[in-house]
């Protein structure tokens, strides 16, 4: 029973729960285990799937076969340029399944439905993208100091490629790693979140669909401590690409570097979000709400810290507090929601957590500040947009990531005293700066230890632009021209005539 077929098994505990199980060597399967984690709806708290709890030797037999697929067999012989339109294929058939794919994210995560059919839109400009520089991965002929020696470098693919991924995002973050993967040749293990693994499944059926050979992709649920740390650790897989936690993080990163094996990692940020005296303040006060209150601040690149020139501090409460206050938190489903729940129950019990932190720290609640309690929002994981003012760049909500909707405001008086607080930070994935200053618009982003800088903007990704972390948000990028060289072995070969 795939997700989205209408013949989806419904032997769940209860009636209506629907199981669904993994992709592995082209095929369906339950896990060996015989086990199962149930799965909630964020908007209901009420279970609707279940997903096979996968063991270690369910992610052997997906390994396996994506060894198999890899040295021999119809994706081991393809060309490149075939590979290219088997990735722009895939990206049709996911337009095609635009909604279908948004259905089961929204039902699994609680994101809402108008920015998930946005995400589904944009998701086959990544296969398009990749696909296209599949058959464009070219080598060099250096020279040599050898004489009568001639040498040349081609671009391998590395092998079985793990892919690890969080529940915040499911779809797009895996489809950062799984494009260029594909496009580089690789095969793929995607291990997804244990809270939200139906959407990849859902995905994983398209594969079949555009035609990918079995055992190219290949999907394993489960946690992360059985059956992702069985795929890190698993001889055959050659590369790791994780998006999640620092802590997943470290752990994943030690493990592959027991094993030399090359990975990348997309951590956590804790990304300031900079309002000059000079800023258009509509625009900035637009950003700043979509930058922390977009799917209810649980992205990695939420701008958490809002940084406010002293001059307009009040104006800009104001502003934000008065807008805020109209926002609907509602059925993620609905046109007229603007937040939705948190995605799991752990990620509520956190942020809850984080909110009375922030309190006992001193920082001063002016907007929100519990779960919603809204009879409308019924057993819903709600907690009300929450803004803090008054916080210094060393209390805990300033410092560790809280991935929710949780802003937390400070103020600066010179330019030198923004960019010391927005760095004095462990983490550096984002940035973001609101100024009609031309020479403090260039200037700024050098000075931003961050991988992204937006310039009045926030939240812009895209395909063609590298992202990714300084200092702890992590290593590696995704995206972008040099992101299919993350998943490439380069090779010298000498020959003497
Ligand atoms: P997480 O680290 O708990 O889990 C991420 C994935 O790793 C899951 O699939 C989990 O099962 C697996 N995992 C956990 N421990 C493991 C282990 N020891 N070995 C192998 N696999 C293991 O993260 P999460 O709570 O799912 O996601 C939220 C985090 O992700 C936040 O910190 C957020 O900032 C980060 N994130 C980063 C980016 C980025 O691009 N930088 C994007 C989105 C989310």
């Amino acid at each position: 029973g795939q997700p989205g077929s209408s013949a989806a098994s419904e032997r769940g505990p209860e009636a209506g729960v629907r199981d669904l199980n993994m992709y592995i060597d082209g095929d369906w399967r339950a896990s060996a285990t015989g086990r199962w984690i149930e799965t909630k709806d964020p908007y209901t708290n009420r279970v609707w799937a279940r997903i096979p709890e996968a063991g270690a030797a369910d992610v052997d037999a997906a390994v396996r076969a994506a060894n198999a697929a890899f040295s021999d067999g119809p994706w081991a012989r393809m060309t490149a340029s075939d590979r290219g339109l088997l990735l722009h294929r895939l990206g049709d058939v996911i337009a095609a399944n635009a909604q279908v794919l948004a259905d089961l994210e929204v039902r699994d995560n609680g994101k809402l439905m108008v920015e998930m059919l946005g995400q589904m839109k944009y998701l086959p400009r990544w296969f398009q993208y990749y696909g296209g520089l599949a058959d464009k991965i070219e080598g060099s002929v250096p020279p040599t100091d050898k004489v009568g020696m001639f040498n040349y470098v081609v671009h391998e693919p590395i092998g079985v490629v793990g892919a690890i991924t969080p529940w915040n995002s499911p779809l797009l973050l895996t489809v950062w790693k799984l494009a260029p993967a594909l496009a580089a040749g690789n095969t793929v293990v995607v291990k997804p979140s244990e809270f939200a693994s139906a959407s990849m499944l859902g995905l994983a059926r398209l594969f079949a669909e555009a035609g990918f050979p079995k055992g190219v992709v290949n999907v394993v649920t489960g946690y992360g401590a059985e059956a992702g740390r069985a795929l890190v650790e698993h001889p055959l897989v050659e590369r790791i690409a994780f998006t999640g936690s620092d802590l997943g993080g470290a752990k994943i990163s030690e493990a592959a570097g027991r094993q030399f094996k090359r990975v990348s990692l997309e951590l956590g940020g804790k990304s300031p979000h900079i309002v000059f005296a000079d800023a258009d303040i509509d625009s900035a006060v637009k950003g700043v709400i979509s930058g922390i209150f977009a799917a209810a601040g649980q992205t990695c690149m939420a701008g958490s810290r809002l940084l406010l020139h002293a001059s307009i501090h009040d104006a800009f409460v104001e502003k934000l507090v008065a807008r805020m206050r109209e926002a609907r938190l509602g059925d993620p489903r609905a046109a007229d929601t603007d937040v939705g729940p948190i995605a799991t129950e752990p990620q509520l019990a956190k942020v809850l957590d984080y909110i009375e932190i922030a309190k006992a720290e001193g920082a001063r609640c002016v907007l929100g500040g519990k779960r919603a309690s809204d009879p409308r929002l019924g057993e819903g994981w709600f907690v009300e947009p929450t803004i803090f003012t008054g916080v210094t760049n060393q209390m805990r909500i300033a410092r560790e990531e809280v991935f929710g909707p949780l802003l937390s405001i400070m103020t600066f008086e010179t330019d030198d005293e923004a960019v010391a607080i927005a760095n004095d930070t462990p983490y550096g994935l984002a940035a973001g700066f609101w100024t009609t200053d031309l020479g403090r618009a260039l200037n700024l982003p050098r000075r931003l230890r961050a991988g992204t800088v937006w310039v009045n903007a926030y939240r812009v990704v895209s395909y063609l632009a590298p992202f990714g972390g300084f200092k702890n948000s992590g290593i590696g990028r995704e995206n972008g021209l040099a992101a299919i060289h993350e998943y490439l072995e380069t090779k010298s070969v000498f020959i003497n005539p």
